[in-house]
């Protein structure tokens, strides 16, 4: 049996819409399903002003863009994250500044951030790693003391909340992915969040090209023209209709990795040199991935050759951005230690819809294997049911 890391879920309806949405005649963008899905959005989690974008990246170039970045200002985020965060402000000319994570979560440490403040800085983008949420109390407060904006990378976290507000609806702007490797997908797709209303009529014209082509098609006004920088940040109405169609089963989707997600935790948190993830309380699980944080990255590396032999794809995450190849000479020299520990020791285990407990069974058991064998080798003594952690995920009532 293989067991492959990720499988995307077909919810059922995306070929239906699809079809529709030719029949419709209107397959470029901001369509009938592009419509239906910021309905979506602003209907659930009552966002003020949403847009659905190619991908996640181009949600934060938009952002970059509408902050109005220029060459030299400061951007501070984690360096435990993806090269589309730094690469969205670099092409505005930006110095990115990466801020470490915390000693027990790969979330950026936000009591960190204040030292690295200079009068340069402008922005700083919170990642909610795995949809767990940032402490967004501290990181606003932190932001408004400091009149710094504060972008939320919510790429992982649809459907999760902080303190029962929606991740990406919290700073001033929000940036989602429907990447085949997330939750709900449309194969390549993203979302911009807009909550501070300032930036909405802007957004809109960026989005079309620097053009007043929304507005025009609102029927706001009798010819539309170009206005301002921009880009195709837009869909076509092909990948909305797929999208649309999982949005529709988004709390099946969600229910069933969650179900998931608890039950490797129920099974591994008495493991207790492999760690499965920490949750804040403060934040909900929407079970984008379930990991382990290894004792060193030899047991890491050790462990996904083990999984991988036994067929089971398990993968690591994030190199460290602050000293890969594009910026180790433009970093200031930090040591981030945490963020060199989770790129080293953290590991994710298979997470999706149609994971079966069969399948989830043969993963644990295959972990335990490998912990037994580790035990043996080193000659410790490892009672693997002694010690008890109570389960960590998060309450997720809202
Ligand atoms: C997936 C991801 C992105 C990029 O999303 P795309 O839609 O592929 O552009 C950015 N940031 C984080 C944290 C991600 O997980």
């Amino acid at each position: 049996m293989e067991i492959g890391y990720n499988k995307p879920y077909p919810a059922g309806n995306e070929i239906i819409y699809i079809a529709d949405a030719v029949k419709k005649q209107h397959i470029s963008g901001n369509g009938y399903y592009t419509k239906a899905c910021h309905r979506f959005f602003e209907e659930t989690y009552q966002f003020k002003k949403v847009l659905l974008t190619s991908s996640c990246t181009d949600a934060l170039e938009m952002a970059a863009i509408l902050l109005d970045i220029q060459p030299g200002d400061e951007i501070i985020m984690p360096s435990y994250t993806f090269s589309s965060c730094p690469n969205a402000f670099i092409l505005r000319g930006a110095r990115i500044v990466f801020a470490d994570s915390l000693p027990d979560h790969p979330n950026m440490d936000i009591s960190s951030i204040r030292s690295l403040i200079t009068p340069k800085t402008r922005a700083i983008l919170a990642v909610h790693y795995g949809g767990t949420a940032c402490d967004m109390d501290a990181l606003m407060e932190l932001a408004l003391e400091y009149n710094l904006f504060v972008i939320e990378d919510a790429a992982q976290a649809i459907d999760s909340f902080y303190k029962g507000r929606p991740l990406g609806g919290i700073g001033h702007l929000g940036c989602m992915s429907f990447h085949e490797s997330k939750n709900i997908t449309c194969g390549e797709g993203g979302l911009l969040i807009i909550n501070d209303e300032r930036f909405a009529a802007r957004a809109e014209v960026i989005w079309e090209k620097g053009t007043s082509r929304a507005a025009f098609f609102r029927g706001e006004i009798s010819r539309y023209t170009w206005t301002d920088i921009g880009s195709s940040f837009l869909p076509s109405e092909l990948n909305a209709a797929f999208l649309y169609a999982q949005l529709e089963r988004l709390k099946d989707i969600q229910d069933r990795r969650l179900r998931a997600w608890i039950y490797y935790n129920n099974a591994l948190s008495d493991l207790d040199e492999l760690q499965p993830p920490m949750l804040p309380g403060y934040s909900t699980n929407n079970a984008h991935c379930f990991y382990l944080i290894c004792r060193s990255g030899e047991e890491k590396t050790a462990l996904e050759s083990w999984l991988k032999i036994r067929g089971i794809q398990a993968l690591g995450h994030y190199l460290p951005l602050h000293t890969s190849d594009f910026f180790v000479e433009k970093h200031d020299g930090r040591i981030l230690p945490n963020t060199d520990k989770y790129a080293d020791c953290l590991i994710r285990l298979p997470l999706f819809y149609e994971l079966t407990p069969i399948e989830q069974q043969l993963i644990i058991k295959s972990i335990k294997d490998f912990k037994q064998s580790r035990a043996n080798q080193l000659g410790e003594n490892i009672n693997m049911t002694t010690r008890v952690i109570p389960l960590k995920y998060a309450n997720n009532d809202r």
